[in-house]
């Protein structure tokens, strides 16, 4: 008999030849402007620690302060005896900060969309989804025994046209997107969608992972910067990027937050987040709610970066956001910038087919409130001299 395992290594070494083999590397120290990578300083262009706040001594003070007085783990579900002062009081604190009716909080971002889609939507209902969401919403709607329909990227008339051939048809209809996509660092048209999902009474529903803590004002997210309070149902946020911890949530209307309490199943089947997560959470959420500083400087880190790389004739492409995807096409062209900007002292990485379309091969800069001037002057230099040396620049 075969051995029932063979199949395993022959897919990786599949992996290994297409080029499509993760090789995941180690830090050494916290996260930051500079890592330690596999034993090598780096400047670090890699991260979703979009404020800094991975490593924010607050955050780790009030972290340190929790377990001194919680523990560490919450020992329980939320809905047998998990839920702690601290997640109660994260969850109101997250609504205002939001200006949402209500929150509920999650281990996830990604189990925050696990939950939340086929909690909402179930069979005889319509799922209508960006074709370009996010893997948690993708797997969210494979969990639903919803129908589902696509609409191109950002496109209104695709959207309009799904609306329109399934209207009267379904019980329930939720439009869900992302807020911003993290390949490109462009914004869904959320004003727009609501327009339509109104036409249509249909269910709104945005992932906000990359829009909170960098969209509107304080970094209050994508509802905020287009003034669409009460207007979307489920705001889902993650507090692992810009908030720099780990856990999920999401925002909107109490009856949704009502609902998840009761069959949201990530809420019912997994722990809580822990102790010393929820307290840092909280820190941040105080943080973000005292002082519009650290994302300001993140926007101006931003526009700084994104305007030198294209005087030096880089594409950035559709970015609207501190998300920096630098264009350069061929898929081993991007693994050996990628590769030679780590020689010369830069973290960032390639990203290439499946993630992204072929031929649309890219590196994409993460750009950090974390970042000085000088940071960013050392990163632009070695961009430049790498983009001559690949003639990608001239
Ligand atoms: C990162 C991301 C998630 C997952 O968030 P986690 O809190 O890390 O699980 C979900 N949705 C989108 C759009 C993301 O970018």
């Amino acid at each position: 008999m075969e051995d029932k395992l063979a199949w395993v290594e022959r897919e990786l070494e599949n992996l290994k030849k297409e080029g499509l083999y993760t090789t995941i590397r180690t830090l050494g120290s916290p996260q930051g402007a500079w890592l330690i990578v596999d034993g090598r300083k780096v400047l670090n262009f890699c991260s979703n620690n979009y404020l800094g706040l991975a490593n924010h001594p607050t955050l780790a003070q009030k972290a340190k302060e929790a377990i001194d007085k919680y523990g560490v783990g919450p020992g329980a579900v939320r809905t047998i005896a998990g839920t702690m002062e601290l997640h109660v009081e994260l969850e109101k604190r997250l609504a205002e900060f939001k200006g949402a009716e209500a929150a509920i909080s999650f281990q996830s971002g990604f189990n925050a969309n696990l939950a939340t889609i086929p909690a909402i939507v179930d069979k005889g209902d319509l799922i209508i989804s960006d074709e370009l969401n996010h893997a948690s919403i993708i797997d969210g709607v494979r969990l639903s025994k919803a129908d589902r329909a696509i609409f191109k990227h950002k496109d209104m008339d695709s959207l309009r046209d799904v609306l329109k051939e399934n209207a009267g048809k379904y019980r329930r209809t939720l439009i869900v997107t992302d807020g911003v996509f993290s390949m490109d660092g462009d914004i869904a048209p959320l004003d727009k969608i609501v327009e339509l999902a109104k036409e249509y009474n249909a269910i709104t529903m945005v992932d906000d992972a990359h829009g909170e803590g960098v969209l509107g004002r304080g970094g209050r997210g994508i509802v905020d910067h287009f003034g669409l309070h009460g207007q979307v149902d489920i705001e889902v946020g993650t507090m692992s990027k810009a908030f720099g911890v780990v856990g999920g949530y999401v925002a909107g209307d109490r009856r949704i937050v009502e609902w998840l309490r009761q069959r949201g199943r990530p809420f019912l089947f997994s722990s809580a987040m822990t102790v010393p997560d929820t307290a840092a959470c909280l820190a941040a959420v105080n943080i973000l709610e005292s002082s519009t500083e650290l994302v300001d400087r993140l926007w101006e880190n931003a526009r700084y970066f994104q305007g030198a790389m294209r005087d030096l004739g880089f594409d950035t492409g559709f970015t609207e956001t501190p998300i920096t995807p630098v264009m350069l096409g061929e898929e081993k062209l991007a693994q050996e910038f990628s590769k030679r900007l780590y020689e010369e002292g830069v973290f960032g990485t390639a990203i290439a087919y499946p993630t992204v379309p072929k031929g649309k091969a890219r590196i994409r800069v993460m750009i950090s409130a974390a970042h000085s001037k000088d940071d960013l002057d050392f990163g632009l230099e070695k961009f430049a001299k790498v983009g001559k040396e690949l003639g990608v620049i001239s």
